[in-house]
């Protein structure tokens, strides 16, 4: 017997039949002696129906209320999955975040997890052999005792977390896709599936933007050491072996992967804006104008390049920001001019990120150049670079990115994994 949380997303719960699919899932789990905790997210779209809502009904609402608001998606299919469990004769019981409770930080609509008191449901699976339906996304802030929400794609966040807190053996994510691939199947056909990933690379694809899973969600995997395995939901739950192992791609700490190539896999991002500002005094504290300010307005900077300027007495610093925040950015920069003393603003945004990722580069030199070499011979240009231990990246012109990702992909030899 083993305990297991099974983490069920919008398009899996889309409506009442895949809702009854869900339960024969479950039902399939707790039949094979199993004890179990599933986590839903809101039906598919209705989370973003809700946050709509509340733009609609003021642009500058109150994020306590927004969260009271958006809660409701997760509450509705925690009741309806409990109600399709006991229809088919399993004991089920809903709970939402603030009856277990989830404690989180007062932080609305983007909420962290703090403690989970997981005693009564682990009581329940023992006395009554009761499967808990929990309401993913959202939990309850001790002190002032208000809903709050973990922040968009957080019910994957909130089974890691439960999983943890239950003691669970592994934590099953179910979703529209079967596992976690070497990079996005609609960008490269030859893409794989892969069997094992490392929660160092997982953390890498995800937040280079490989969507599968919430990035926090990885992190609370690897910090708590809880093996998490993304399979899909619509594989017909009478043709799945309980005892088998089903296809998939399990998520664990390196040390369970035995066979492990130089590079996992290939992420891409389009959401990224390029900025260079130029011609900049070469002084100690230049670099600091620029990034507190951007620090200060709460933007991420990410790729940073400094060059020598054209004229040959100064610099030029070239750096992204998200797409989303670069017209803040832009703003925060030219309204910094003086106090920076740069003499021109340039930007680009059609621009895209790719990164390659793999826990073979630690031992493996050259990894990186291999790259360089193949993207000049397809006359892409490289507009800057990253590197860390288990992952490089390049910028490169957007209307590239599809190319770069297939060059690389069959570079690294995963066309054939
Ligand atoms: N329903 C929430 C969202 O759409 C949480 C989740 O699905 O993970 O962001
Ligand atoms: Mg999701």
């Amino acid at each position: 017997m083993g305990r297991l949380v099974m983490k069920f997303g919008g398009t899996s719960v889309a409506n009442i039949d895949r809702i009854r699919n869900v339960a024969l899932h479950v039902k399939r789990e707790v039949d094979a002696g199993h004890q179990v905790a599933v986590v839903v997210s809101a039906m598919s779209g209705k989370t973003n129906e809700l946050v709509a809502w509340c733009r609609d009904a003021s642009a500058m609402h109150d994020a306590r209320e927004y969260d009271a608001v958006v809660a409701s998606g997760e509450q509705v299919t925690s009741g309806l999955l409990a109600i399709a469990l006991q229809a088919i004769g399993i004991q089920a019981r809903s709970w939402q975040g603030w009856q277990i409770p989830i404690k989180t930080s007062d932080v609305h609509a983007s909420a962290r997890i703090l403690e989970i008191d997981g005693s009564e449901i682990i009581k329940r699976f023992d006395d009554r052999k009761e499967v808990a339906v929990i309401a993913g996304f959202q939990g309850i802030n001790a002190e002032t005792g208000r809903i709050t929400t973990l922040g968009r794609g957080g019910s994957d966040t909130s089974a890691v977390a439960i999983a943890a807190a239950l003691k669970a053996d592994r934590c099953d994510i179910y979703t529209d896709v079967d596992g976690v691939y070497t990079t996005d199947p609609r960008v490269v056909p030859k893409a794989k599936r892969l069997d094992k990933v490392s929660f160092e690379e997982m953390l890498e694809l995800a937040s280079q933007g490989a969507k599968v899973l919430q990035v926090r969600s990885v992190e609370l995997g690897m910090v708590h050491n809880m093996p998490i395995f993304v399979r899909s939901s619509f594989d017909k739950p009478e043709d799945i072996d309980p005892h088998g192992t089903p296809p998939g791609t399990l998520i664990c700490s390196e040390e369970e992967i035995m066979e492990s190539h130089v590079v996992t896999g290939i992420a891409f991002s389009k959401d990224e804006a390029q900025i260079s500002v130029r011609r900049i005094e070469d002084k100690p504290g230049v670099a600091a104008s620029i990034f507190g300010p951007l620090a200060a307005a709460n933007i991420n900077v990410d790729m940073i390049v400094q060059s020598v300027s054209e004229d040959g007495a100064t610099t030029d610093l070239t750096f992204t920001v998200p797409a989303s925040d670069f017209a803040r950015a832009k703003q925060t920069i030219t309204s910094a001019q003086a106090t920076i003393g740069y003499a021109r603003f340039d930007s680009e945004t059609d621009v895209a990120k790719v990164s390659v990722i793999g826990s073979g580069m630690r031992s493996h030199a050259g990894v990186a150049a291999q790259a360089f070499e193949a993207l000049a011979a397809r006359k892409i240009n490289i507009r800057a670079i990253t590197t860390s231990e288990i992952k490089f990246s390049v910028l490169i012109d957007a209307a590239y990115t599809e190319l770069a990702v297939r060059t690389l992909h069959t570079l690294y030899g995963l066309d054939q994994v």
